[in-house]
């Protein structure tokens, strides 16, 4: 075949991949805001054999063959080069698993999900531990499937974040808890700053009310995104001109809804910033989980949390809610974002301890994976940790093991990443700083400015490179864990004058 021909065939392929990919997007994302729940059998049997077909045209034996000769073909070019070398990797991953094999984890994934959620709701993890257990079991079925020289837990920490094995999550996370458990002990020892106003009485109306203002001055444009509410907050995307966010709103806390919607904001703008001319191939996807969420957690932390962020927002929350928040003044509430307190669930974790909740996960997966961990009573191993590490324990499932949504379709190794993201986006904010006056965007109204600088230097590459490659051409150097443990050194000991 000519190189011609096979770029022809290419392009029908990814074409058709694409397809699949969007309705089956499209199906996730309508299961986890508006579909009736009795409905999910019929669904999930039906999302299953969808996944089935792509799965079958992703292992096109054909396709793969060019692939692998598209990705050292001389005469095309460097993008789809790099795209057809993503795509044969994995291809070879895929191939591991015999399809029936395959379909039948989508089944169990769906149907865990199902289980996950009512264990939840009954705040009852014997409802969820059997799933759990077959997850676990398939998933290291299907990984150990590959032959790869590397561990089963390495391998899906590699699927997540390339180039991340358990010896470099090890030495990251040693070093943030070196330096982050006794800033918490003193954080934890010093006069504490009252931050309960924001936990009265906020109607939703008026949560709803702001929230029109905020995604205004996100410009999270309706013509190319949306947002929903569910349990569990996400985004998904079926190209650049279609990403969709879900928040969640909660009567008793005012900032929830709004941090969880510009961070979900900021994994939507990393796709829709992505250069168009990769539309349609895989090439236009964030390069990695820890590269996504770096992007969303500037937005919410580095961007969010800040004072001069509320030098604009500030007045129109005020004006929402005169009675809870009329008589605070503009640093009394930007202090209070921004406490430091151990609690019990990640999502609504601050800054500060946040990392702690995602090294406990990372310690949990790695013995469930390496055989010194079980499901058997994970529930109480969970609650053990949360005591060890933040001196708080979970008086039951729900604000514990079941809090989080990522295991029950067998996500393991994700979690990690959402550590690594606050990190990088450190070291992004250090560049960004050298760059631009931030603090001059953000109380003027000009969001934006910071998301083209995001853009510029990040997003717009999407996969074409490693996400090391793109740290060093942001920022200048490789990653340094440094600048995200001396950003929150500084933080929290001006605001707790330690
Ligand atoms: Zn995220």
């Amino acid at each position: 075949m000519t190189t011609q021909e096979m770029m022809k065939e290419y392009q029908d392929w990814i074409f058709k991949m694409s397809s699949y990919q969007m309705a089956l997007s499209i199906i996730g994302i309508d299961k986890m805001t508006v579909a009736p729940v009795n409905g999910s059998a019929y669904r999930d049997e039906r999302t299953a054999f969808l996944a089935g077909e792509m799965f079958s045209i992703e292992t096109d034996p054909k396709m793969v063959e060019i692939v692998k000769q598209l990705k050292d073909d001389p005469e095309v070019d460097d993008d789809t080069r790099r795209a057809a070398a993503v795509y044969y990797e994995n291809a070879v991953k895929t191939l591991c698993i015999p399809k029936d094999e395959f379909v039948a984890f989508q089944q169990l994934a769906n149907e865990s999900y199902d289980k996950w959620l009512e264990a939840k709701n009954k705040a009852d993890y014997a409802v969820f531990e059997p799933y759990l257990k077959k997850v676990i079991e398939a998933r290291k079925k299907m990984i150990s499937d590959r032959n790869s020289d590397r561990s089963i837990y390495d391998e899906m920490l590699n699927d997540f974040e390339p180039n991340m094995n358990q010896e470099k999550y090890d030495t990251f996370f040693n070093a943030l808890k070196e330096r982050l458990v006794p800033l918490i002990k003193k954080v934890t020892e010093a006069k504490q700053i009252d931050n309960s106003f924001l936990f009265q009485d906020y109607d939703i109306e008026g949560q709803k009310k702001f929230m029109d203002h905020l995604l205004q001055y996100l410009h999270f444009d309706p013509e190319w995104g949306y947002q929903n509410e569910t349990e569990h907050p996400f985004t998904s995307w079926t190209c650049e001109n279609d990403c969709r966010t879900t928040t969640k709103y909660l009567k008793n806390n005012v900032v929830s809804a709004i941090l969880s919607t510009v961070h979900e904001v900021g994994h939507a703008y990393y796709e829709h910033n992505i250069d168009p001319k990769y539309d349609g191939m895989i090439l236009s996807d964030g390069v990695s989980s820890g590269m996504h969420e770096s992007q969303s957690r500037f937005c919410e932390n580095y961007l969010g949390r800040t004072r001069a962020f509320w030098e604009y927002n500030y007045p129109f929350l005020q004006k929402q809610f005169p009675q809870q928040l009329g008589r605070i003044d503009l640093d009394t509430f930007v202090n209070a974002l921004n406490v430091g307190v151990p609690s019990l669930i990640r999502t609504e974790a601050d800054e500060l301890t946040y990392p702690m909740h995602i090294l406990i996960r990372y310690e949990i997966e790695k013995g469930l994976f390496n055989g010194t961990i079980s499901t058997d009573g994970l529930d109480t191993v969970w609650a053990d940790m949360y005591e060890k590490y933040l001196g708080v324990r979970p008086s039951n499932a729900k604000e514990g093991i079941l809090q989080d949504v990522h295991w029950s379709d067998g996500s393991f190794g994700y979690f990690p990443t959402y550590a690594l993201g606050s990190a990088f986006a450190a070291q992004f904010m250090y560049a960004m700083r050298k760059d631009m006056d931030v603090e001059d965007a953000l109380r003027n109204n000009r969001y934006t400015d910071c998301i083209s600088w995001l853009k510029e230097h990040i997003q717009k590459y999407g996969f074409r490179y490693e996400a090391d490659e793109i740290m060093k051409m942001a920022t200048g150097e490789e990653f340094n864990v440094n600048y995200y443990l001396d950003y929150l050194e500084d933080k929290y000991t001006m605001l707790y004058h330690l």
